[in-house]
Parts: C-alpha cells; sequence; structure tokens
C-alpha cells in the first residue's frame, strides 16, 4: 500500500532520538530562524499553541481576527480559545488561499490581526495581502497584526520572496504529516527580536516542563511512526485505521471532531528529544521540497485529465505539500484507488464556519468556495522516496477510472 503521506525519517532521526539533546530546543530555534530567513524563532508543542500563545503576548482579547474559511480547524480554535472572535474569508478555488478581494471588504474597524495560510505549499500574493493591511491601518488608525500561517508552505516564495519573512510572525507546524517534522510541535519565527523575546516570556511563564515519561512515549511514537509508514507494514496500518479506530489518532485528520479544545498537552514546552529530530529534518529540507516539486510536475505532465477534474496549478515557489485535485465523486475515487493499493488523501474535509462548533461566530453566513474544496478535494501521493514504478502506476489507475 502506497501510503497518502509519509515522513521522510531514517536512521538519521532513528539515531538522534537517543543521542545527547541538552540544549536542543534552543539550537533547533536557531537554525530554524536562520534556515527560513527570520531573526528568531521561538519553539512550541504544538501550531496551535504558538498561535494561542502570541495572541496572549500581544494582548489581544475579544478582538476579531480574520482567517480563511478552508484551513485547518486548530487555527480557528487558537482564536476562539484565546478569547478572540474568528472572522472567516471565503478561498479561490484557484489555489484554495484566502480570496483577497473578499479579505480587503471584510476588514473593518474591529479588525486587530489577519492570518494568512498559504495552503497546500501555494504563496499567497503578499504585495497584495501587505498593501490590504497597509490601507486597512491608514485608515482605520490602528495597528493590524499579519502572521503567515506557513504550516503547508516551508520555503515558500511569492516573486523570489521567501513567505513567512514579512508581516509581524509566522507559524510553522511540525508533526508527523508536515513537511518536516519534530514528532509534534510548532514554532513561530519573527524579525523582531523585541516581540520575540516578549512571546518567549510568556512561554517561559504559562508552559509545563513535563516529565521523563513523556519524553520516552514520544520515542516510542516516533519509533511506531518510522514502522506505521513502512512500504511493507503500512497496509496493515491502513487496514487499522480504516477497519478500527486504534490509529486514527496517527494518520487521520487528528481534529476532526468538531469542538473548539486543545489536547491536555497544549502547554507542555517542546521536548529536547523534539527538537533533535527537526534538527535533523531541516537538513534534510531542500532536498524533501525539491522532490515534491518534481513529483508535482510529474503528475501535473501525466495524470489523466479527466474533463469533470480540477487539477491544481502549478506555481512559481509553491512547495506543494499537497497535489490536490477536486473531483465530482470522491468516495468513489478513493475506494478504486484503495482497492490497487494507493491510499490517496482527502484532507480538509470541513468549511470551518460551516462547521456546528462555528455558527455561533459565522451566523449562518455561506462559504461556497470552501464549502465545494471540503467535499471534493482528494490528494496523491508527494512522499519524497516516492518511486518511478509507484507514480506510473498511479497515473495507470487514473486513466481507467471514469
Ligand atoms: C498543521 C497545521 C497547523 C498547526 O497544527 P498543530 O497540529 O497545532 O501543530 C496550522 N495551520 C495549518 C494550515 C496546518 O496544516
Amino acid at each position: 500500500m502506497i501510503p497518502r503521506f509519509k515522513p521522510h525519517i531514517d536512521s538519521k532521526e532513528l539515531i538522534s532520538i537517543f543521542r545527547r539533546n541538552k540544549g536542543a530546543v534552543e539550537r533547533f530555534e536557531k537554525e530554524f530562524a536562520a534556515r527560513f530567513g527570520a531573526k528568531e524563532a521561538v519553539a512550541f508543542p504544538y501550531g496551535r499553541s504558538a498561535l494561542y500563545t502570541f495572541f496572549q503576548a500581544i494582548n489581544l482579547q475579544n478582538d476579531e481576527i480574520i482567517m480563511p474559511a478552508y484551513t485547518c480547524s486548530v487555527v480557528a480554535h487558537a482564536i476562539a480559545l484565546s478569547g478572540n472572535i474568528p472572522r472567516f474569508v471565503d478561498i479561490s478555488l484557484f489555489d484554495y488561499n484566502m480570496d483577497l478581494d473578499l479579505l480587503a471588504n471584510t476588514v473593518t474597524e474591529k479588525t486587530r490581526a489577519i492570518v494568512a495560510t498559504h495552503l497546500f505549499g501555494y504563496p499567497q500574493d503578499l504585495d497584495v495581502l501587505e498593501s490590504i493591511v497597509a490601507d486597512a491601518e491608514a485608515k482605520y488608525g490602528h495597528k493590524i497584526w499579519l502572521i503567515q500561517d506557513c504550516a503547508h508552505s516551508f520555503g515558500a516564495t511569492w516573486k523570489n520572496r521567501l513567505v513567512g519573512t514579512s508581516g509581524d510572525v509566522a507559524l510553522y507546524a511540525l508533526n508527523i504529516s508536515k513537511m518536516i517534522t519534530s514528532i509534534f510541535g510548532g514554532i513561530l519565527t519573527l524579525q523582531d527580536a523585541g516581540l520575540a523575546a516578549k512571546i518567549r516570556e510568556k512561554r517561559d511563564s504559562t508552559y509545563r516542563i513535563s516529565g521523563l515519561i513523556k519524553s520516552c512515549m514520544r520515542r516510542l511514537y516516533f519509533l511506531s511512526s518510522m514502522a506505521a509508514f513502512n512500504e511493507n507494514i503500512y497496509g496493515v496500518t491502513w487496514w487499522l485505521q480504516e477497519r478500527t479506530s486504534i490509529l486514527n489518532k496517527l494518520t487521520k485528520s487528528y481534529h476532526l471532531d468538531q469542538k473548539i479544545h486543545f489536547p491536555p498537552n497544549a502547554f507542555e514546552k517542546m521536548l529536547d528529544v523534539e527538537a533533535m529530530v527537526g534538527l535533523e529534518q531541516l537538513k534534510k529540507y531542500d532536498e524533501i521540497v525539491k522532490a515534491r516539486r518534481e513529483t508535482a510536475l510529474w503528475y501535473d505532465k501525466n495524470l489523466n485529465r479527466h474533463q469533470d477534474w480540477e487539477f491544481p496549478p502549478i506555481v512559481e515557489g509553491a512547495t506543494y505539500s499537497h497535489y490536490v485535485v477536486r473531483v465530482p465523486n470522491r468516495e468513489k475515487i478513493l475506494n478504486e484507488y484503495s482497492k490497487r493499493g494507493i491510499n490517496l488523501g482527502e484532507l480538509i474535509q470541513y468549511s470551518i464556519p460551516e462547521t456546528q462548533a462555528y455558527q455561533e461566530y459565522s451566523k449562518g453566513a455561506s462559504f461556497p468556495q470552501a464549502k465545494l474544496s471540503s467535499l471534493s478535494t482528494i490528494n496523491f501521493p508527494l512522499n519524497a522516496d516516492i518511486k518511478e514504478k509507484d507514480l506510473t502506476k498511479i497515473a495507470k489507475i487514473g486513466r481507467y477510472l471514469q
């Protein structure tokens, strides 16, 4: 079975989790900042915790924060749980990012921050985004914080500008399903050392340091992930996941439950053992992105162009965290592929403002593009080590589908 995603981990990471790791989190922060064009980086146990603590550190409370309707639900959770109010903007069907015309119309004098996500590795138009923020600041006479969510787009560029290096802060997420991983983990990068110090202070005064047991459990979790994604074992993983609930936490969207909540360990510091894995992964980053770009181009050229399928764009600077196609009959296609040993993904199966939990914020407004995407997208494997013969097989299956 070919998995829908697969962390790019090998003996290097395996060895790293047993090495001396004192001070690894600080080292990881420094190297991460340097790699992604920032002055500072501050590490967290999850991306969502990072966002939550950022809002606290800059004293946003009861304030309106704009975000896309179609993205990972934990972004909305971070806004709501930090005592703020999410306001949603529908996306563009071209690249799944926030529709910037709609964004301009959604900003009001109550807007205090905007979370712009570069979804699926596609860079959002930074020039337009920044001018919307500048115009609104001039019009309303107060600061509007710009957060770039780069969880899918480590190192993507917009017109040769690295995403996440402008605006106030960038968010990266590092769980096992992301482009690079630190087992779990999230990180904020900044250009402003003063602001970084403030965030670090907030983190250090509000996060617990977890005990030894957790770092052992994290090693176990990492080892079992390595095993689960092994080519020869993945068939079992897939079966366990589809037929039982044991593995949902490991490989399915762990945030599908539609409640606004954080896991109990959301405010325990990132572990040094996690940072050790992150440090190894940073070294592989260039190779991972190169492979994903090549595979996306391969799909673009070789997948059968069914008339009623909508293929993703090839965009300069994109990093392709996912290769996403909209199809009219998703269940059937997922089944046809899985019967033949290919596990396709269906990543974001909700339009956040249209979920039960966010009705009170969206008051019945509709987000047609987010909704359509939530119902019709599938994504193809982009694992950095996917083999030519597997790609050929994927393309061949496509030719027989109606
Ligand atoms: C993964 C992800 C996050 C953060 O996820 P955590 O699980 O909290 O680390 C944020 N935004 C997007 C778009 C993501 O995909």
